[in-house]
């Protein structure tokens, strides 16, 4: 049915591995996204069918708009539960990192997770992967981390132990991470995926309610603020950027997912290649940086030439330890440094 994108040997062995285990942690990247807990849950849903004992580990807050999926309520955040997590690493016989593809996006989740002496699985779709796993299925290709927890659960004929509730958890990843499936998303097996979950009985409309028609207030006045007063659009360079400052994050009560995808919204905007977003983190003396591109403007290599960060060609990100006028210095200067593929 599916192209056999995942390999043979990589299918036996996490195969394998999911035989083997009694006890599994599920960990992913700070700043959890729909895609890391959605392919998370996903693979937490099919291993409890299985009859493991799972637990989903996260580093720190979560969205509010990702809360609706089965057992969210029962994801260890590490920066509140320290001990509660570390004894489920300790005990666990099988780690599995995901969406993520170095120790240090899960930031301090990081150190346990690395010392423990669990085998370790690693399922990812960002370039680079960092070998610290036993068994590594990356595949920058794919659109999601779920796609391939899909493809996984598929390939060891385990969709029958695939719950509804684990199929609307990789619906909703794989719909985050393409933007509702508006980038990233020509592979036709999506398609084949997608009816698949389907047929598991969910409601693919309700989820996408569930995901983008459940803005605080603050959120939605917040976009007006950024759109009207905040954005600046630069046609020399085909781009556009806005910033927020602490203060301004402040004024509309914001917390953390409230500004989760405003940084595509330029890329509306006729002929804008790509869109750069800065904000102060609310945490830490940084600044976090979003950038989105079109077509085969490699964001990644941008973000990682002046942002201190990397991702995919078209979603990449970084983080900056400046102030945020810096922070805009440094955009003028990547935009120079790349003018030409920005103008052609
Ligand atoms: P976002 O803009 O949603 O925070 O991040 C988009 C993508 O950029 C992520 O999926 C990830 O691949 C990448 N990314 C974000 N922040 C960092 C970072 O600090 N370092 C690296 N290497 N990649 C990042
Ligand atoms: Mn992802």
């Amino acid at each position: 049915m599916l192209t056999g994108k995942i390999s043979y040997s990589e299918i036996d062995r996490v195969r394998q591995l999911f035989e083997q285990c009694r006890n599994v942690v599920i960990a992913t990247h700070s700043s959890a996204d729909g895609d890391a807990i959605g392919s998370s849950l996903g693979l937490y849903e099919y291993l409890k069918k299985k009859g493991k004992d799972v637990r989903v580990v996260v580093p720190n807050y979560f969205p509010d708009f990702l809360k609706w999926m089965k057992d969210a309520d029962q994801i260890i955040q590490y920066d509140r539960h320290r001990a509660q997590a570390k004894m489920y690493i300790e005990r666990a016989d099988l780690i599995v990192c995901i969406d993520l593809n170095e120790p240090k996006r899960m930031d301090d989740l990081a150190e346990p997770i690395v010392q423990a002496s669990a085998r370790k699985l690693m399922i990812d779709h960002h370039l680079n992967p960092d070998r610290f796993c036993d068994v590594t299925v990356s595949y920058p290709s794919a659109s999601s981390a779920c796609e391939l927890v899909f493809r996984i659960i598929d390939s060891i004929g385990g969709l029958p132990n695939l719950t509804k509730a684990g199929a609307e958890d990789i619906y909703a990843g794989m719909c985050t991470d393409t933007g509702k499936f508006s980038f990233n998303s020509n592979d036709p097996d999506i398609f084949i995926i997608i009816s698949e979950l389907l047929k598991k009985g969910i409601d693919k409309d309700k989820i996408i309610r569930n995901i983008y028609n459940n803005y605080t207030e603050g959120r939605f006045r917040l976009l007006g603020y950024i759109l009207s007063q905040k954005l600046k659009v630069l046609p020399e360079y085909h781009a556009a950027f806005f910033t927020l400052d602490r203060n301004e994050l402040g004024q509309f009560s914001y917390i953390k997912g409230d500004t989760e995808g405003v940084v595509n919204m330029p890329l509306e905007i006729k002929g804008t290649k790509l869109s750069i977003f800065l904000r102060e983190d609310t945490e830490k003396p940084r600044i976090l940086c979003s950038l989105r591109s079109v077509d085969d403007f490699p964001a990644n290599k941008m973000a990682a030439e002046f942002f201190n960060g990397g991702g995919h060609l078209n979603a990449a990100g970084g983080n900056l330890s400046c102030s945020l006028d810096e922070a805009v210095e440094i955009i003028y200067r990547a935009l120079e440094a790349y003018k030409d593929m920005l103008q052609a």
